[in-house]
């Protein structure tokens, strides 16, 4: 039987008839670069010690591996492990690819890095290492995301980057994606588009899956036993493939993705109250890479729903679509008011105030906990901390906060 952790990492960027690179021929040398100096350097031991280093003493790894005692009692089933990405510097996964990409930049020789971002989690994380690393740093977030999250776009300028709202379209993160792209095809020469997620054209799914197993690496030497569930989010899909990976060829252990069901996963014609998109997405080529988009008969990308600001993206990335195909993770989904719940529970049993994009990874363990016998064991991935959803929580439990 083939390796399903090397192959989800195999150098061709094809995962069954998902992945590729889908990209304008201007684009084509910048991927080859990329691709080249990424597999030369994961094997060199110099850049792993300065990215282990930057992990260890910046980003506050290895994350703590926690047993959620009292959640489990309470849920009266399997024990609960929670996984605290939100400990990491900059309160997410996120540093994991964002680390790597910028330590390849610099090798690459680049002076500038750009990003895209949604709600600015991303591009906080990048320009917060482009600041540590002494790397300029420009953002692209659509005119509305820059108009809903200003604490974001606050720190981002504070931090020193360039963050650029963007008027075209629909004004959100494909629009941002599009003219991350523009720039990109403008500057080859002394830019690294630092991508947000395992999407986009080949290498950018291998590369941020490479970053981000050392997730699930460290949960193998920190967990007592070996875990039957691993639970994790679907927004891209980094922080699932993060944990996932080092399990993938550990056939007892069973993976599931969680991705925002919103209000509710009933189809209306040209928008949804929802991001599932391996409910109800459809196969096809969008920004560089074939996987399931949530997309209308013209093939036109629909508007999504989400509570949380990270898991509202309309595509979803290849690696798991093809590991969703072949039956070895399975997929559900949260609404919006299970997240809530989720959120309340976690915080009132544990002391833990998740992302709300974590808490359908929480929804989900409240579901499945209780029908699990005792001596089972699922880990889920807390891949930020709820601070950042201040001002969406506050709102959904009616406290003013001025
Ligand atoms: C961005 C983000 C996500 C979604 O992205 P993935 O690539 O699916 O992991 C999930 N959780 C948090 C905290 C995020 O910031």
């Amino acid at each position: 039987m083939k390796s399903l952790k090397k192959y989800i990492l195999n150098k061709t960027g094809h995962f069954g008839e998902y992945g590729g690179r889908y990209v304008p021929e201007l684009l084509m040398p910048i991927m080859e670069e990329l691709e080249k100096v990424f597999y030369e350097s994961i094997k060199d031991r110099s850049f792993q010690d300065e990215l282990n280093g930057l992990y260890k003493t910046y980003s506050g790894r290895p994350t703590p591996l926690y047993f959620c005692e009292n959640l489990s009692k309470k849920l009266g089933g399997a024990r609960i492990y929670l996984k605290n990405e939100g400990l990491n510097h900059t309160g997410a996964h996120k540093i994991n690819h964002c680390l790597g990409q910028a330590l390849l930049a610099k090798r690459l020789g680049k002076k500038r890095v750009i990003a895209e971002t949604g709600a600015g989690q991303h591009g906080l994380a990048t320009a917060t290492v482009c600041a540590k690393l002494g790397l300029e740093c420009v953002v692209y977030m659509g005119a509305k995301d820059f108009r809903r999250q200003r604490p974001n776009v606050f720190f981002m300028e504070r931090l020193g980057a360039k963050v650029v709202p963007v008027k075209s379209g629909g004004q959100i993160l494909r629009d941002a994606i599009n003219e991350a792209l523009k720039d990109l095809i403008s500057n080859p020469e002394d830019t690294h588009y630092l991508l947000g997620t395992v999407c986009g054209p080949h290498p950018y799914p291998v590369m941020n899956a490479h970053f981000q197993s050392i997730v699930g690496r460290e949960v193998r030497k920190q967990l007592d036993g070996s875990p039957d569930y691993l639970v994790a989010c679907v927004g891209g899909g980094s922080n699932a493939i993060g944990l996932f990976h080092d399990f993938l060829d550990d056939e007892g252990v069973k993976m599931i993705g969680v991705e925002a069901g919103g209000k509710g996963i009933k189809e209306t014609s040209s928008k949804c109250d929802h991001a599932a998109r391996f409910e109800t997405g459809e196969t096809g080529v969008v920004e560089g890479f074939k996987s399931y988009f949530l997309q209308n008969k013209d093939g036109q990308i629909k508007d999504t729903h989400s509570i949380s600001a990270g898991l509202d993206y309309s595509g979803v990335g290849p690696q798991l679509v093809y590991l969703k195909d072949i039956g070895r993770i399975e997929t559900s989904y949260a609404l919006d008011d299970e997240v809530l719940s989720a959120y309340e529970l976690l915080a009132r049993t544990e002391g833990v105030f998740a992302a709300l994009e974590s808490c359908h990874a929480v929804a989900e363990v409240i579901k499945l906990a209780p029908k699990l016998p005792k001596n089972k064991i699922i880990v889920f991935n807390c891949s930020g901390r709820g601070d950042k959803d201040l001002f969406i929580v506050t709102e959904k439990f009616n406290f003013k906060i001025s």
